[in-house]
């Protein structure tokens, strides 16, 4: 029997957690100092950053991008009979955060170019119901926001950015994350800067923000009484424990430190993709990524769309022979179990349906190095169906 390596060894993987210069040295300060729970210094310094580095009014730490999303709910007032309009095409949190809450789900088709909510299909989704709009900037490509923002004020319907892929993207000069009402990050291990779990909610409707600081706090007016604004905290409001440790700040504080470094990085892995495989791409009739002139990407991630679901079968057990681990995303969530309870059916979000078995992502991660790339690049380009 021939003796052979163990695959898992030589894998290339689709993502490793990013590291930053200063992590271990943040984390023994932590670690010695006597504050290890939530909006210690740390979650002060990381919020102080996303706010000046994005302009949103105010930054709070959260425990992952998914409670940012339900203290968005909370903030919103969403209740049982409110509507809320979500891309097909996304993590099932951006969904999940508003129909705990008792909101009925309105799935929109996404735009067959960047994949993101497609705003020309948006209007007629909106009912006296409808009480917000998620966008989702996919892989850090802004949303058509002009459209979106306009169509949103009209019918007075909050728009919450779910931002996960877009921090420190752009929007015709703007920063995602600035340009809904409410915009949530997350420091997911799969995102550009991590801790592990994480996440932040930034608001940029101001009067949201002593309300939001409130239900992170175990509906408490803790913030305040901290700041002398009142002589005793007390139970005032509905809330839960939105905070993450100051130990997870610390390690979050030293990547978004690293932001520069971080996503030029990203940036040149990208575009080396981008060029790479251009040709190899036109002639199999896959498509790359689309960029519009006036999106600065937050280059989160590089996907394919193949020609048929039976090539991408194909190219990603052929890249797996090779070691390198690509994957499909989303599935359409109109379509799943509780999509279907929201009144999603066959035939909805036909770009979503499509797309969801097409696409691809091949590793992207910050401690990607020219060798491991060339190794992907070699791969995909010996593959032909
Ligand atoms: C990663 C991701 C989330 C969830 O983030 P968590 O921090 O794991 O809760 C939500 N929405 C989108 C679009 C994501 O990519």
């Amino acid at each position: 029997m021939a003796t052979m390596s163990s695959p898992a060894t030589t894998l290339i993987p689709f993502n490793r957690p990013g590291s930053a210069p200063n992590e271990a040295a943040y984390l023994s300060e932590v670690l010695a100092s006597s504050t290890r729970c939530g909006d210690g210094p740390f979650t002060k310094r990381c919020q102080a950053l996303l706010e000046s580095g994005t302009g949103a009014a105010k930054a709070l730490l959260t425990t992952s991008c998914t409670d940012a999303l339900e203290m968005s709910a909370l903030l919103l007032g969403i209740r049982p009979g409110d509507e809320v309009v979500v891309p097909s095409f996304t993590f099932v949190s951006s969904a999940n955060a508003f129909a705990i809450h008792g909101a009925r789900i309105v799935f929109c088709d996404v735009r067959p170019d960047t994949l993101n909510l497609d705003e020309r299909r948006l209007e007629a989704l909106i009912s006296p119901r409808t009480r917000a709009v998620v966008v989702v900037h996919y892989a850090g490509i802004a949303c058509a926001m002009d459209e979106i923002l306009a169509i949103c004020a009209r019918h007075q319907v909050a728009v919450v950015e779910d931002n996960a892929h877009g921090l420190f993207g752009g929007y015709r000069g703007r920063a995602l994350g600035t340009l809904g009402r409410l915009a949530t990050q997350s420091f997911h291990e799969t995102k550009n800067f991590s801790c592990g779990e994480g996440g932040a909610l930034l608001i940029n409707d101001p009067a949201l923000v002593e309300r939001a600081e409130i239900l992170r706090e175990k509906g408490t007016n803790r913030a305040l009484f901290f700041r002398g604004q009142v002589d005793k905290y007390s139970w005032v409001d509905v809330g839960s424990s939105f905070l993450p440790s100051d130990i997870l700040a610390a390690v979050l504080l030293a990547q978004l430190e690293h932001r520069a470094a971080i996503q030029t990085h990203r940036e040149a892995v990208w575009r080396r993709y981008d060029g790479a495989l251009a040709e190899w791409a036109a002639r199999l009739g896959v498509r790359r990524p689309v960029v519009p002139a006036h999106c600065a990407s937050a280059w989160h991630m590089y996907h394919l769309l193949m020609p048929s679901l039976a090539v991408r079968s194909a190219f990603i057990v052929h890249l797996r022979q090779r070691g390198v681990m690509a994957v499909f995303h989303y599935l359409p969530l109109h379509l799943s179990v509780m999509g279907r309870r929201h009144g999603g059916a066959p035939g909805d979000c036909p770009v979503t349906e499509d797309v969801s078995d097409r696409l691809v992502r091949l590793p992207l991660y910050n401690s990607m190095d020219a060798a491991i790339q060339d190794a992907v690049i070699a791969a995909v380009l010996a593959f032909a169906p």
